[in-house]
């Protein structure tokens, strides 16, 4: 393919035509998206090399303790355990604060984690992109439709939260925690990658090509860690606002939103479903009319300088976390050694 070709594809990938001068927070927002991409893949690697380690059977190599961002359950388990009795368990601990850094980003600048860091965001915005390529009239689900499928994620949220909250007690949580099933629970859910079963292939598959078709199928109905984040961003203070008088009614930013919120008609935009991508900011032609601001306050936040408050705050927390020598989880290298043999036959515990 010839190199302009290549170039005007990439440019179209990259996102609407937006006027050159405000495309600096989309350009930083891939950046950061990739670069977290990266650290979760270098992330993956390291820990595949240490669950070789355990298998060869000698000196096992260094463990990520990031690894343990992808234990939601043990991290809310966690998260019950110190909320109650104000101790941290330190078998997976970083997870605990991996979940708090990005609440605390939902809270301050909506679900800035869902638009950009989180690799399964990136991955639905690119497929969305590639389909919007391919078929530019893309439209999204019928509101009935899309509603009754966006309260799925909230019902797979609600089960976790009665179950860790309400229907076990501090001792269930604890020995839940303390268990051999929470402390293999990383090398379970790394088999569950590098051994994937047909079932979960096909699973996978199923739900990139619905997210090619239905943008952010995943994220929209199915991510409970984006409906746990949508609830928190709708008390954050920081809102777009669009100004009546100031705006042209355009249009432009409603169809650049890839949520299909209408910002054009907000006053504000109090949505469950804004990533905070900056997209309708950034395209919006009409100075004053669209702006993030501080509710409250006369405070306005430039869009550049959202991947920089966003990486702030997951480096604060998760920094915090390493510095106080809270990040590293504390499960022995001998029960790493014992309970990746049986690590199969490894059930569930009941509760
Ligand atoms: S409302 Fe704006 S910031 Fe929110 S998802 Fe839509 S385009 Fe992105
Ligand atoms: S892009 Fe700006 S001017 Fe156009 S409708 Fe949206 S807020 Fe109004």
């Amino acid at each position: 393919m010839p190199h302009r070709t290549i170039r005007t594809l990439l440019a179209k990938l990259a996102g609407p035509a937006l006027p050159l001068r405000e495309t600096a927070a989309q350009k930083l927002r891939l950046a950061l998206q990739l670069i977290f991409l990266a650290l979760i893949l270098a992330i993956g690697f390291e820990f595949r090399n240490f669950v070789s380690s355990i298998l060869e059977g000698g000196a096992l190599s260094r463990r990520p303790p990031g690894v343990d961002g992808f234990l939601p359950i043990s991290a809310l388990m966690n998260l019950r355990l110190f909320a109650f009795s104000g101790e941290l368990h330190r078998a997976h601990p970083a997870g605990l604060f991996i979940l708090l850094a990005i609440i605390a980003m939902s809270f301050v600048i909506g679900k800035s984690f869902c638009g950009w860091l989180c690799p399964f965001g990136l991955i639905s915005e690119l497929l969305y992109k590639a389909r919007k390529l391919a078929s530019p009239s893309l439209k999204p689900p019928p509101a009935w439709l899309d509603y009754t499928l966006g309260a799925l994620k909230y019902i797979i949220l609600a089960f976790f939260v009665y179950i860790i909250f309400f229907a076990m007690d501090a001792a269930a949580v604890k020995a839940f925690l303390d268990g051999d099933y929470n402390k293999i629970s990383d090398v379970k859910m790394y088999y569950f990658f590098a051994r994937i079963t047909p079932l979960a292939a096909f699973i996978t598959a199923l739900l990139f090509l619905l997210s090619f078709f239905v943008p952010y199928f995943w994220c929209r109905f199915l991510c409970p860690y984006g409906a746990l984040l949508g609830l928190v961003s709708l008390a954050s203070p920081v809102k777009i606002k669009r100004d009546a008088g100031a705006c042209v009614s355009c249009g432009l930013c409603a169809a650049a939103c890839p949520q299909a919120i209408a910002v054009d008609k907000a006053a504000s935009v109090l949505s469950d479903e804004c990533t905070a991508c900056a997209l309708c900011l950034d395209i919006c032609p009409a100075p004053g009319a669209l702006e993030l601001r501080v509710m409250g306050t006369g405070l306005k936040i430039k869009t550049r300088l959202l991947p920089f408050l966003a990486a702030f705050i997951f480096c604060l927390i998760t920094g915090l976390a390493m510095l106080s020598g809270n990040w590293r989880g504390e499960v022995s290298d001998d029960d790493y050694r014992r309970l990746t043999v049986d690590c199969d036959t490894l059930d569930h515990p009941r509760w």
